[in-house]
């Protein structure tokens, strides 16, 4: 009883705390023993309305007769569910009323609900009367997502969107790189999708709304240098490997199916088997005109696998394949819906990962020829000539290549690392550099990072000139360069100092 009457409470008044009140019962808030003492008493609350269920006057709801069905209780919400008669009520409230005097725990009235289905008139009216709560309506949030006896409308998932919102807002006036950016929507937004991708068939203007959410964080207001559904795509294939959205819902939807088809041992499949399906297999099963959304597009994810797979049975192995005993079944399932771009053999050497993101995802703007040079810009009315030097249109090629300034660059940073061929493009450099240093000794790798580092400082010379009138010099652009590769190689190699302590040296 120490960790239930030890607590004391003050008030807070105006900034201040005043007062202090010993706690006489009820826990600290979250206070571990909380959960276990909750389960405790649910557990007689369970046995008490179960007992009290098979009285006479007690008529199961219809939908939960089967399995009789009472209650459903998770953290502190409990839903009690009967036929719509008072007698069936009543029994309920009598509970409800037992378990008071017993525990001293009280439901609040005010905030609980009464919600039927199919009732109308003087029946209403005398449940209504008898349970003295307010009269609720669908949906309702459970565990934080919307219940319907219908169709959820675009409307319900808002929170979805707000949430999702919230989170990108919370970061909006922070300075970001790309590759920053790029992290924050992967982990943190497509986190916290998963949640209701998994149970609930989103609508598309609700995909495109997130989506548009990503997309305006990502790039700022203007247009997007990289097409969405491109990002999309993973890395191998040339892109930023984030998730889309309607295929990730897609993948967690076909883990129900394999639940359903599994016959997974959890109330809701049990139910879904009994209630819906009768008996008969998933496979065959159609669903009918007022049978749940859910369901139904559950169903047609399973007939898109069949048609795909051409019979049932190999539609089921692939299941199979995917969930039965792994973690990560939805990414394998993923894999199989999402969209094919065509591979892409410069891909890994753009995302090494001892190369920093913000080069990486600059040197992945270079290849696609998406860095926004002033060629890019044409319709601006704005000094077409190369920021650098001055004397030639800025395009990809001259600004990293044939500049007088960027050549000078590429002459001593290929002498450094005794490189020997000529370079013209950003792809063939990175070709060339997949070809030339093969392996994972620290020359390679120090070659391998070289490309990432030359491109991002010239660009960032190139902008800080642009934008804030720095006058950048081939030799600081190399010293950049150098330092750079320099801590690259420091990171992956601390106790091999001296080995290739020339290299930073630039002997
Ligand atoms: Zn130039």
């Amino acid at each position: 009883m120490e960790c239930v009457t030890s607590p004391s409470y003050s008030i807070a008044l105006n900034g201040s705390l005043y007062g202090k009140f010993a706690g006489k019962k009820g826990l600290r808030q979250g206070d571990p023993l909380s959960p276990f003492l909750f389960v405790l008493c649910l557990e007689y609350f369970s046995r008490l309305i179960n007992l009290a269920a098979n009285r006479d006057r007690f008529a199961y709801h219809p939908k939960c007769a089967k399995f009789n069905i009472t209650h459903l209780a998770f953290a502190d919400d409990l839903m009690l569910f009967s036929k719509g008669d008072c007698n069936s009520v009543d029994v309920l409230l009598d509970c409800l009323n037992k378990f008071s005097r017993c525990s001293g725990l009280r439901a609040n009235l005010k905030k609980s609900s009464l919600y039927t289905a199919g009732i109308s008139g003087q029946k209403l009216v005398n449940i209504h009367r008898l349970v003295n709560m307010p009269i609720g309506s669908m949906p309702f949030k459970y565990l934080g997502i919307p219940l319907a006896a219908e169709k959820l409308k675009a409307v319900h998932y808002v929170s979805l969107v707000e949430k999702i919102a919230g989170y990108i807002n919370a970061w909006a006036n922070c300075t970001l790189t790309y590759a920053g950016r790029t992290e924050l929507i992967r982990s943190v937004v497509q986190g916290v999708e998963c949640f209701w991708l998994s149970i609930l068939p989103i609508p598309g203007t609700m995909i495109d709304r997130i989506t548009n959410i990503c997309r305006i964080f990502l790039w700022g207001e203007r247009k997007a240098l990289v097409a969405w559904k491109n990002i999309c795509l993973p890395k191998t294939e040339g892109e930023l490997g984030f998730r889309d959205v309607k295929t990730w819902n897609l993948a967690l939807l076909a883990k129900v199916l394999w639940n359903i088809h599994d016959k997974r041992d959890s109330l809701w499949i049990r139910w879904v088997d009994q209630v819906y399906l009768n008996g008969a297999s998933v496979w065959d099963w159609t669903p009918a005109k007022g049978d749940s959304p859910l369901l139904k597009r559950i169903f047609e994810i399973r007939d898109i696998i069949v048609k795909k797979e051409g019979t049932t049975q190999l539609a089921i192995a692939n299941l199979n394949r995917w969930f039965a005993g792994e973690i990560s079944g939805c990414s394998k399932a993923y894999e199989y819906f999402r969209p094919r771009g065509i591979p892409k053999v410069w891909a890994n050497e753009v995302w090494r990962h001892y190369i920093p993101p913000k080069h990486s995802f600059i040197l992945w703007l270079g290849i696609k020829g998406r860095l926004q040079t002033k060629d890019r810009l044409h319709y601006m009315d704005i000094d077409q000539n190369c920021a650098l030097c001055g004397t030639a249109p800025e395009t990809l090629d001259h600004l990293f290549f044939q500049c007088n300034i960027t050549n000078q660059v590429w002459l001593q940073i290929k002498k450094w690392l005794r490189i020997t061929r000529a370079m013209t493009t950003i792809k063939s450099t990175l070709k060339y550099m997949k070809k030339e240093a093969r392996g994972t000794s620290w020359q390679s790798r120090a070659k391998k990072s070289v490309v990432a580092c030359t491109v991002y400082h010239i660009w960032t010379a190139r902008n800080r000139r642009l934008f804030e009138g720095t006058v950048v010099t081939s030799d600081g652009i190399i010293r950049e360069i150098k330092t750079q590769v320099y801590k690259i190689m420091f990171s992956l190699y601390p106790h091999v100092l001296v080995q290739y302590e020339h290299l930073a040296l630039g002997h």
